[in-house]
Formats: C-alpha cells, sequence, structure tokens
C-alpha cells in the first residue's frame, strides 16, 4: 500500500532512477531508513508502506525505540550505524540486526566475546576512515588488512565496508576508493550513501544507501 506522495515513494523511485542508470538491479540496493532522533510516531507510517530496514546510531535510543515496535512489525531489520563502546557490544549484539561500525580491535574482540555469548552472529560492515579524517569513527585504509583478517579469525561474519565521506566536498572519489577497497579485501557490501549523494554512491557500487533526512525531514 504505497503512496506515490511520500517520501520513502520519492526516495524509492530515486533509487530506482540511479539502479537504471547504472544498470543495476533495484533488488541489490538495500535502503537503510536512518530514524534516529526521530520517534517511534515518525517511524511507523514507513512500517505501514511495508518498510523493514532501519537505522540507529545509539544503542540506548534504539532499546527505548524498538523492542515495541519490533513487537508488531517482527520482521524488522535494525541496522546500527554509529559508533559502538565496546561495553556496549553485548547489548548491541542482542538488539541490531547488521552492524555497521566496527572499526578496530577493542571492538572486534568485544564483538566477539559478545557472538558467543548471546549465540547471535551479527553480519558486520567494517567502517573505514575514508577521509582520513582525525575526529571521525573507522579504521585507517593502511590499518585495514590487518583488522579485517583479525574479524575473520574471531569469526565475525564481515558484510562488507561503510564510509562517511567528509563533508562539504565531492564524495565520488571517496566512495570509488571504498568500492576498490571492498573488492581488495574480497567482501561484496559497499555501505555508503547519505540524503546528499545516495545516488551517485548507487552509482559507484553501494549496495546499503543510509537515508535520514530525504525520509524523515531534519532532526533537531
Ligand atoms: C545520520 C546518519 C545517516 C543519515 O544521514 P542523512 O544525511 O540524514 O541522510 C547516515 N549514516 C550515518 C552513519 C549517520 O549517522
Amino acid at each position: 500500500m504505497e503512496k506515490a506522495d511520500t517520501p520513502l515513494a520519492q526516495v524509492r523511485a530515486n533509487i530506482a532512477d540511479a539502479c537504471q542508470r547504472a544498470r543495476r538491479d533495484p533488488g541489490d540496493v538495500t535502503l537503510v531508513a536512518i530514524g534516529k532522533h526521530h520517534p517511534a510516531d515518525a517511524i511507523v507510517p514507513l512500517l505501514e508502506q511495508d518498510h523493514r530496514d532501519f537505522g540507529e546510531n545509539r544503542v540506548q535510543e534504539a532499546q527505548a525505540k524498538w523492542p515495541d515496535l519490533r513487537a508488531r512489525y517482527p520482521d524488522v531489520r535494525l541496522h546500527l550505524v554509529g559508533q559502538l563502546q565496546s561495553n556496549k557490544a553485548e547489548d548491541a549484539a542482542a538488539l541490531f540486526d547488521v552492524i555497521h561500525s566496527l572499526d578496530r580491535s577493542s571492538l572486534v574482540k568485544a564483538l566477539g566475546k559478545a557472538f558467543d555469548k548471546t549465540g547471535r552472529r551479527v553480519p558486520c560492515f567494517v567502517q573505514v576512515d575514508i577521509g582520513a579524517e582525525e575526529q571521525k569513527g573507522g579504521c585507517a585504509v593502511s590499518d585495514l588488512p590487518a583488522l579485517i583478517e583479525e574479524a575473520r579469525a574471531a569469526d565475525i561474519p564481515l558484510a562488507g565496508l561503510m564510509c562517511v565521506p567528509p563533508q562539504g566536498i565531492e564524495p565520488a572519489p571517496f566512495f570509488a576508493l571504498l568500492d576498490k577497497l571492498a573488492s581488495d579485501n574480497g567482501l561484496d557490501g559497499r555501505s555508503m550513501g547519505m540524503s546528499g549523494d545516495y545516488e551517485t554512491a548507487i552509482m559507484l557500487g553501494a549496495t546499503h544507501v543510509r537515508v535520514g533526512t530525504a525520509l524523515f525531514g531534519k532532526r533537531d
């Protein structure tokens, strides 16, 4: 029951257009709706339009919001797209279905333990500090092969690579670099592209686009 005039319908149409231009199958691109800082009331309309992939950037906020929504829509897939503290690894393993922010050795260890303990092995994207920005999360490009090896040794299922390019400059070269790094490391998934640049990301191989503002409007 999709309404043609909703933001979700618009974003889906844009994704279909970008896929057509890139000669890609739209079924290979997952739209992750980032509902962070928006209440459950804002999320329900998307669930009612049969959207099922949602992302949050904080474990605590997700814990407050999602158990009730999940009870009503059990087939939801919940993605963690924000930095994860090692002491929250077990909570994250219990709640999320995909983690996009595996970015350091200590977190590999914490998640490995959490997965053993909870019996859930959650697919993880390794987040890459693609613009070499000091303040941002993500593993340095030069440290990536070692981190991937460590994650594989710890039996962490790897979904692919994730990045957030630097703000205010053309993101395409960063998306192209992430695509190459994923290929070089034998990984299929590329989590890249946000409200301002998801179509560009799709042209360059994104398998998961993380879109908040274009679906929910501005956050406070
Ligand atoms: C908030 C956020 C998004 C969504 O950003 P928009 O510009 O609102 O689409 C995507 N990825 C991450 C990691 C985020 O924190």
